[in-house]
């Protein structure tokens, strides 16, 4: 193990959704500790289509090498099951579920010929604990936490590690336009931490997973909350 393991100067890493919030901060850490980046938001592909997600995967095979990737980017629409229309639904399933899906095929292909790899996917605690209006971003995340544990499967006689971090209520623009001043209030007084999460914690974990210090975390979703699915608050 070199000396700090923190070191990811030739690594480059590949982050969905890095223009703001949890993504843009895991693209910052991972530049402070030396790797090189490639950001992408929806001024270069917008996932809700098809045929942009097709473009991203030819910007893919066009990379020389991807060493971590991040799949981060995500849509949440709040909408009663029955009124959930089809393209909507055909939406956010693209941004959550199809886009993570395809890129991931695509820089495999190239992590594999590294025989390096370290995936992580955004998922949420939407993904363990439901809540009324979010079936579509529940069955998303839920999804997206079998593809994580069956690829870990899959990629792992190619070291490649693939793991999710499950995010509690964090404070980004997803979340404040979600969510009125009092629910958040409430909410964060159902945290045992007592506050919502930054995007520092999520991206701290991200590092973690992906540096030096992890080679046995495989497959794992690892809920970052502040103890808040786990705790009955009284
Ligand atoms: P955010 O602040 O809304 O940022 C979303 C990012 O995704 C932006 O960079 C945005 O790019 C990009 N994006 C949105 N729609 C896209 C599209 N159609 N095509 C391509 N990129 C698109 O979100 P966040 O709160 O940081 O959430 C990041 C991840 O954490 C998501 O997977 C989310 O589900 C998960 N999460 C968040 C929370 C939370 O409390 N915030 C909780 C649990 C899980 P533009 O800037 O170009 O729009």
């Amino acid at each position: 193990m070199s000396k700090n393991p923190y070191n990811f100067k030739n690594k480059i890493v590949l982050i969905t959704g890095a223009s703001r919030g949890i993504g843009n901060n895991i693209s910052k850490k991972f530049t402070k500790y030396g790797a090189k980046t490639i950001n992408l938001s929806t001024s270069d592909f917008d996932f809700k289509h098809s045929s942009e997600i097709n473009n991203c995967l030819k910007f893919i095979k066009d990379q020389k090498k991807i060493d971590i990737l991040i799949n981060n980017a995500a849509i949440n629409y709040s909408e009663k099951n029955i009124n959930f229309n089809e393209k909507k639904f055909d939406e956010l399933i693209n941004v959550n579920l199809k886009a993570p899906f395809m890129i991931t095929s695509e820089v495999t292909k190239l992590m594999k010929k590294n025989r390096y790899g370290r995936i992580i996917n955004i998922s949420s605690i939407a993904s363990i604990r439901v809540k009324k209006e979010k079936t579509v971003y529940s069955s998303s995340k839920f999804a997206i936490e079998g593809f994580t544990k069956t690829l870990a499967n899959e990629l792992s006689k190619y070291n490649i590690l693939v793991n999710s971090i499950a995010p509690g209520f964090i404070d980004t623009d997803m979340t404040r336009s979600m969510l009125s001043k009092s629910e958040i209030k409430k909410l964060s007084n159902q945290v045992p931490l007592k506050r919502l999460g930054s995007t520092d914690d999520i991206a701290n974990a991200a590092i973690f997973l992906s540096s030096e210090l992890n080679n046995f975390i495989n497959g794992h979703s690892l809920v970052v909350d502040g103890g808040f699915v786990s705790a009955i608050t009284t």
